[in-house]
């Protein structure tokens, strides 16, 4: 018979759905789904039967063999796109994989939020609308010195509305040296322009001095910036004025002093290696008038952008329409609340902060993580490959102290006849999968964001 005749021995649509077989996956997907699916089998198994690809005698097959084909297909559409991920990777902050995981009472917080209504905008004593901004406001110039804050979405939405509200058809003037890209798709020059200031370039990419920032001050201009450069160094023949020199001379012409701070620090830093991250507060100490940061990098809560600083300019940008289209949604308000209050003991923030706990940990307890996981590769690997701690180095991440190492310890594989970015696709295969990397042709799992074993040996079933 050919194949053109076995497929008129296809049973029809109406037939299956009929079938008793067919009517638990009706109760669960719906009967237009099934029938939608069955026909996409049918029409992927005829086009394929027709190539060759196919054995066309399979029309005959009874109704429970394509019900068992229309399931597994639409059993997967039930899967998450967004899964989790287990961090291997030697970056602490990932942005591919989400960056800063929560605290549990931060995540604790967003759930509550999530599941429950909340005084997002609503002042319980007076029972009257309030501000969005009014339950994190308190703890943020608390921990910073701040005079006032306002939140939105992220660091890139924070600098887009404070240029707008402050620089409109106007002049914002930065150094050269400054006009940084992050990530691919935040440009610090693209987004001014869409923040509708002018933007005025002084100095050269490694050198930018006070008398350029002199003489491009006009009747125009409405703002000086200065960007930290976290993602890069310009290291040689440099320089800069300080920020104190730049916001003193900015005072002088009355005008507001701008920092993009990136990162964000509340706590010093250095004591872990992170030396070129300033606090919110040092900066505001140096005479900022406005800072900006993201809160989930190594602040270490979820995305969404802090701007602090002056009372009368924070009022000014609170009250820019372009506010209500940046404004963050009450799980990531509550999330930050949860987060910012752990800075209050800022002992607790380095323990129960995933971001920070991570980069403070001792080596010997990433070490110690290191030796109990790799007794579960072993074991999971038999002796197909050799397994093996070594001493290794990671990064901070998501653009803060680039060209900083953090020595940490890594397990490094070596498979009898896997290649090691092979091996790299196997282990992000895995459920959950395990991002590892690839370095000087050694496939690695870093342990420095590994809590605890099960988070690694959970994957290998
Ligand atoms: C990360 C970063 C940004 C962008 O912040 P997002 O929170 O990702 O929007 C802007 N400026 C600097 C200096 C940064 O490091």
């Amino acid at each position: 018979m050919n194949v053109k005749e076995s497929l008129k021995g296809l049973p029809s649509l109406e037939s299956i759905l009929g079938d008793t077989a067919c009517a638990s996956a009706i109760k669960i997907y719906g009967r237009e789904r099934v029938r939608d699916t069955l026909r996409k089998v049918f029409d992927t198994f005829r086009k394929a039967a027709l190539a060759g690809e196919a054995n066309g005698s399979d029309a005959k097959k009874n109704s429970t063999y394509w019900i068992g084909i229309a399931t597994a297909l639409l059993e997967k559409t039930l899967e998450p796109n967004l899964r989790k991920v287990v961090n291997c990777s030697g970056i602490i902050v990932h942005t591919n994989i989400g960056r800063s995981t929560l605290a549990e009472e931060a995540a604790n917080a967003a759930y509550l939020s999530a599941t429950s209504n909340v005084n997002i905008e609503y002042r319980l004593a007076a029972g009257e609308r309030g501000d969005r901004d009014e339950a994190l406001e308190g703890l943020i110039t608390q921990l910073t010195g701040a005079e006032a804050a306002t939140v939105v979405n992220n660091n890139a939405a924070a600098i887009l509305l404070a240029l707008n509200a402050l620089s409109d058809q106007m002049e914002t003037i930065v150094s050269r040296g400054e006009l940084i890209e992050i990530g691919g798709s935040f440009r610090l020059p693209e987004i001014m322009k869409k923040s509708g200031c002018r933007l005025k370039e002084v100095g050269a990419t490694n050198r930018t001095h006070m008398r350029d920032y002199e003489e491009a001050v006009n009747e125009n201009t409405a703002l000086i910036l200065r960007a930290h450069t976290s993602n890069y160094k310009i290291i040689g023949f440099t320089s800069q004025p300080t920020l104190k020199e730049l916001s003193t001379f900015a005072k002088s012409k009355g005008l507001p002093m701008m920092v993009d701070l990136g990162s964000g620090a509340i706590i010093d830093l250095a004591p872990f290696g992170i030396k070129d991250e300033p606090t919110i507060r040092e900066t505001l100490e140096n005479d900022a008038d406005i800072v900006t940061v993201s809160c989930d990098k190594l602040l270490g809560g979820p995305q969404a952008g802090i701007i602090a600083g002056r009372k009368e300019l924070i009022q000014r940008i609170r009250k820019n329409n372009l506010k209500r289209a940046l404004r963050c949604d009450k799980m990531t308000l509550s999330a930050l609340e949860a987060t910012l209050r752990l800075y209050l003991n800022p002992e607790k923030a380095l323990r129960e902060i995933p971001t920070l706990r991570h980069l403070s940990r001792s080596i010997d307890s990433v070490r110690n993580i290191a030796m109990t996981v790799s007794l579960s590769l072993k074991e999971w690997f038999g002796d197909e490959a050799t397994v093996s701690v070594i001493d290794d180095v990671c990064l901070a991440g998501a653009g803060s102290a680039p060209e900083i190492d953090i020595p940490s310890i890594s397990i490094a594989i070596t498979h009898r006849k896997l290649s090691p970015n092979k091996l790299a696709e196997m282990f992000r295969k895995l459920n959950p999968p395990i991002i590892g990397r690839v370095d000087d042709d050694l496939f690695r799992l870093d342990m420095r964001c590994i809590d605890k074993p099960s988070e690694v040996s959970d994957s290998l079933t």
